[in-house]
């Protein structure tokens, strides 16, 4: 590849080129140019702008002639007849040219995010434009069902929680303003839109411990009823635990009842047997007797007398009784 020198200057749409093999110049602007070249031939070019899609073509004088002495006069054909290709050719261009610009209108529009450009100037939604449905859509459908997203007939809820069902309304779109929340008992809880939010949604709100049913309704259509169970399980653990407590402190106190019992038990039997001892101590302790006496007697000098040691309950089973002065008789 040889040197390239390349330089162009513009006069408004006329671009003036000048290069090694000589000076040309092009008119035209953006999407579409006619150039001609420094060694004859002509360039057209068309592009969508932006997008980097062109065409491009050239003409030259020479081919012209070569594409025309290419195809061969009919024999016996005494006119020459006009090139045929070059004719095409020239014929192929406005298509070629709509085309493009028609891609480019289209791009364009797509880049608008597919709003209609209007010739007036008029920018438009699409769906607005074109749909009939779009006109129904100021009216408001009526509501044909109501009814509470819970899957169950019951709910129990702690007093210190709420709870939010959403409300599933139908027609879709269709005014929720005569929707009325139902309570059985307000005492028990309160059922009630929820404020802030854009969609229908109840909310319950538990006042005291019972139960009570809700529903929501118009004038035409009621969902579901939903039986509340209101419950206050702080109570409930507490009473479990005063219960728990109570028997706790009842199996003490029946265990130290039930210790107490067995230590008097015990210390009753002790009792016993020490008198049991006591009594065989007693009925085995050596008395003083004489074969003649009715007493006998604890010390075996009383009296000066002269004894025969023996046993208490010999003694007593001898029918003898106690000395007076020694054995306490
Ligand atoms: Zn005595």
């Amino acid at each position: 590849m040889g040197f390239r020198f390349r330089k162009s200057v513009n006069f408004g749409p006329l671009r003036v080129n000048f290069s090694k093999s000589g000076v040309g110049y092009s008119v035209g602007g953006k999407g579409f140019r006619v150039t001609k070249k420094a060694n004859g031939g002509t360039r057209m070019t068309a592009s969508i702008p932006g997008t980097g899609i062109s065409y491009v073509e050239d003409f030259s004088s020479s081919s012209k002639k070569k594409t025309s002495g290419s195809t061969p006069p009919p024999s016996g054909a005494s006119q020459p007849t006009p090139p045929t290709s070059g004719g095409k050719k020239r014929r192929k261009w406005p298509y070629i040219v709509g085309a493009i610009l028609f891609a480019g209108v289209m791009g364009s529009c797509m880049q608008n995010g597919g709003v209609d450009q209007v010739p007036g100037g008029e920018v438009t939604p699409p769906v607005a434009s074109m749909s009939p449905a779009a006109v129904s859509e100021t009216e408001t459908p009526a509501i044909t069902s109501l009814s509470l997203d819970y899957d169950q007939a019951d709910l129990e809820l702690d007093i210190k929680d709420t709870i939010s069902i959403p409300v599933e309304v139908l027609e879709e779109g269709a005014d929720t303003a005569d929707v009325k929340f139902s309570t059985t008992d307000p005492a028990v809880l309160t059922f009630a839109p929820q404020e802030d939010s854009d969609t229908l949604v109840g909310v319950v709100t538990p006042k005291a411990e019972g139960t009570a049913e809700i529903s929501v309704f118009t004038d035409q259509v009621q969902s579901q009823v939903i039986t509340v169970t209101v419950i206050d399980s702080e109570r409930i653990a507490a009473e479990e635990a005063a219960a728990q407590k109570a028997a706790e402190e009842e199996a003490a106190r029946k265990a130290a009842e039930e210790a107490a019992a067995q230590k008097a038990a015990e210390e009753a039997a002790a009792q016993q047997a020490a008198q049991q001892q006591q009594q065989s101590q007693t009925n085995s302790r050596t008395v003083y007797i004489t074969p003649t006496g009715k007493r006998y007697h604890y010390n075996g000098n009383c009296n000066g007398g002269t004894y025969i040691r023996s046993t208490l309950s010999e003694a007593q089973a001898m029918g003898l009784t106690p000395c007076k002065k020694c054995a306490g008789g």
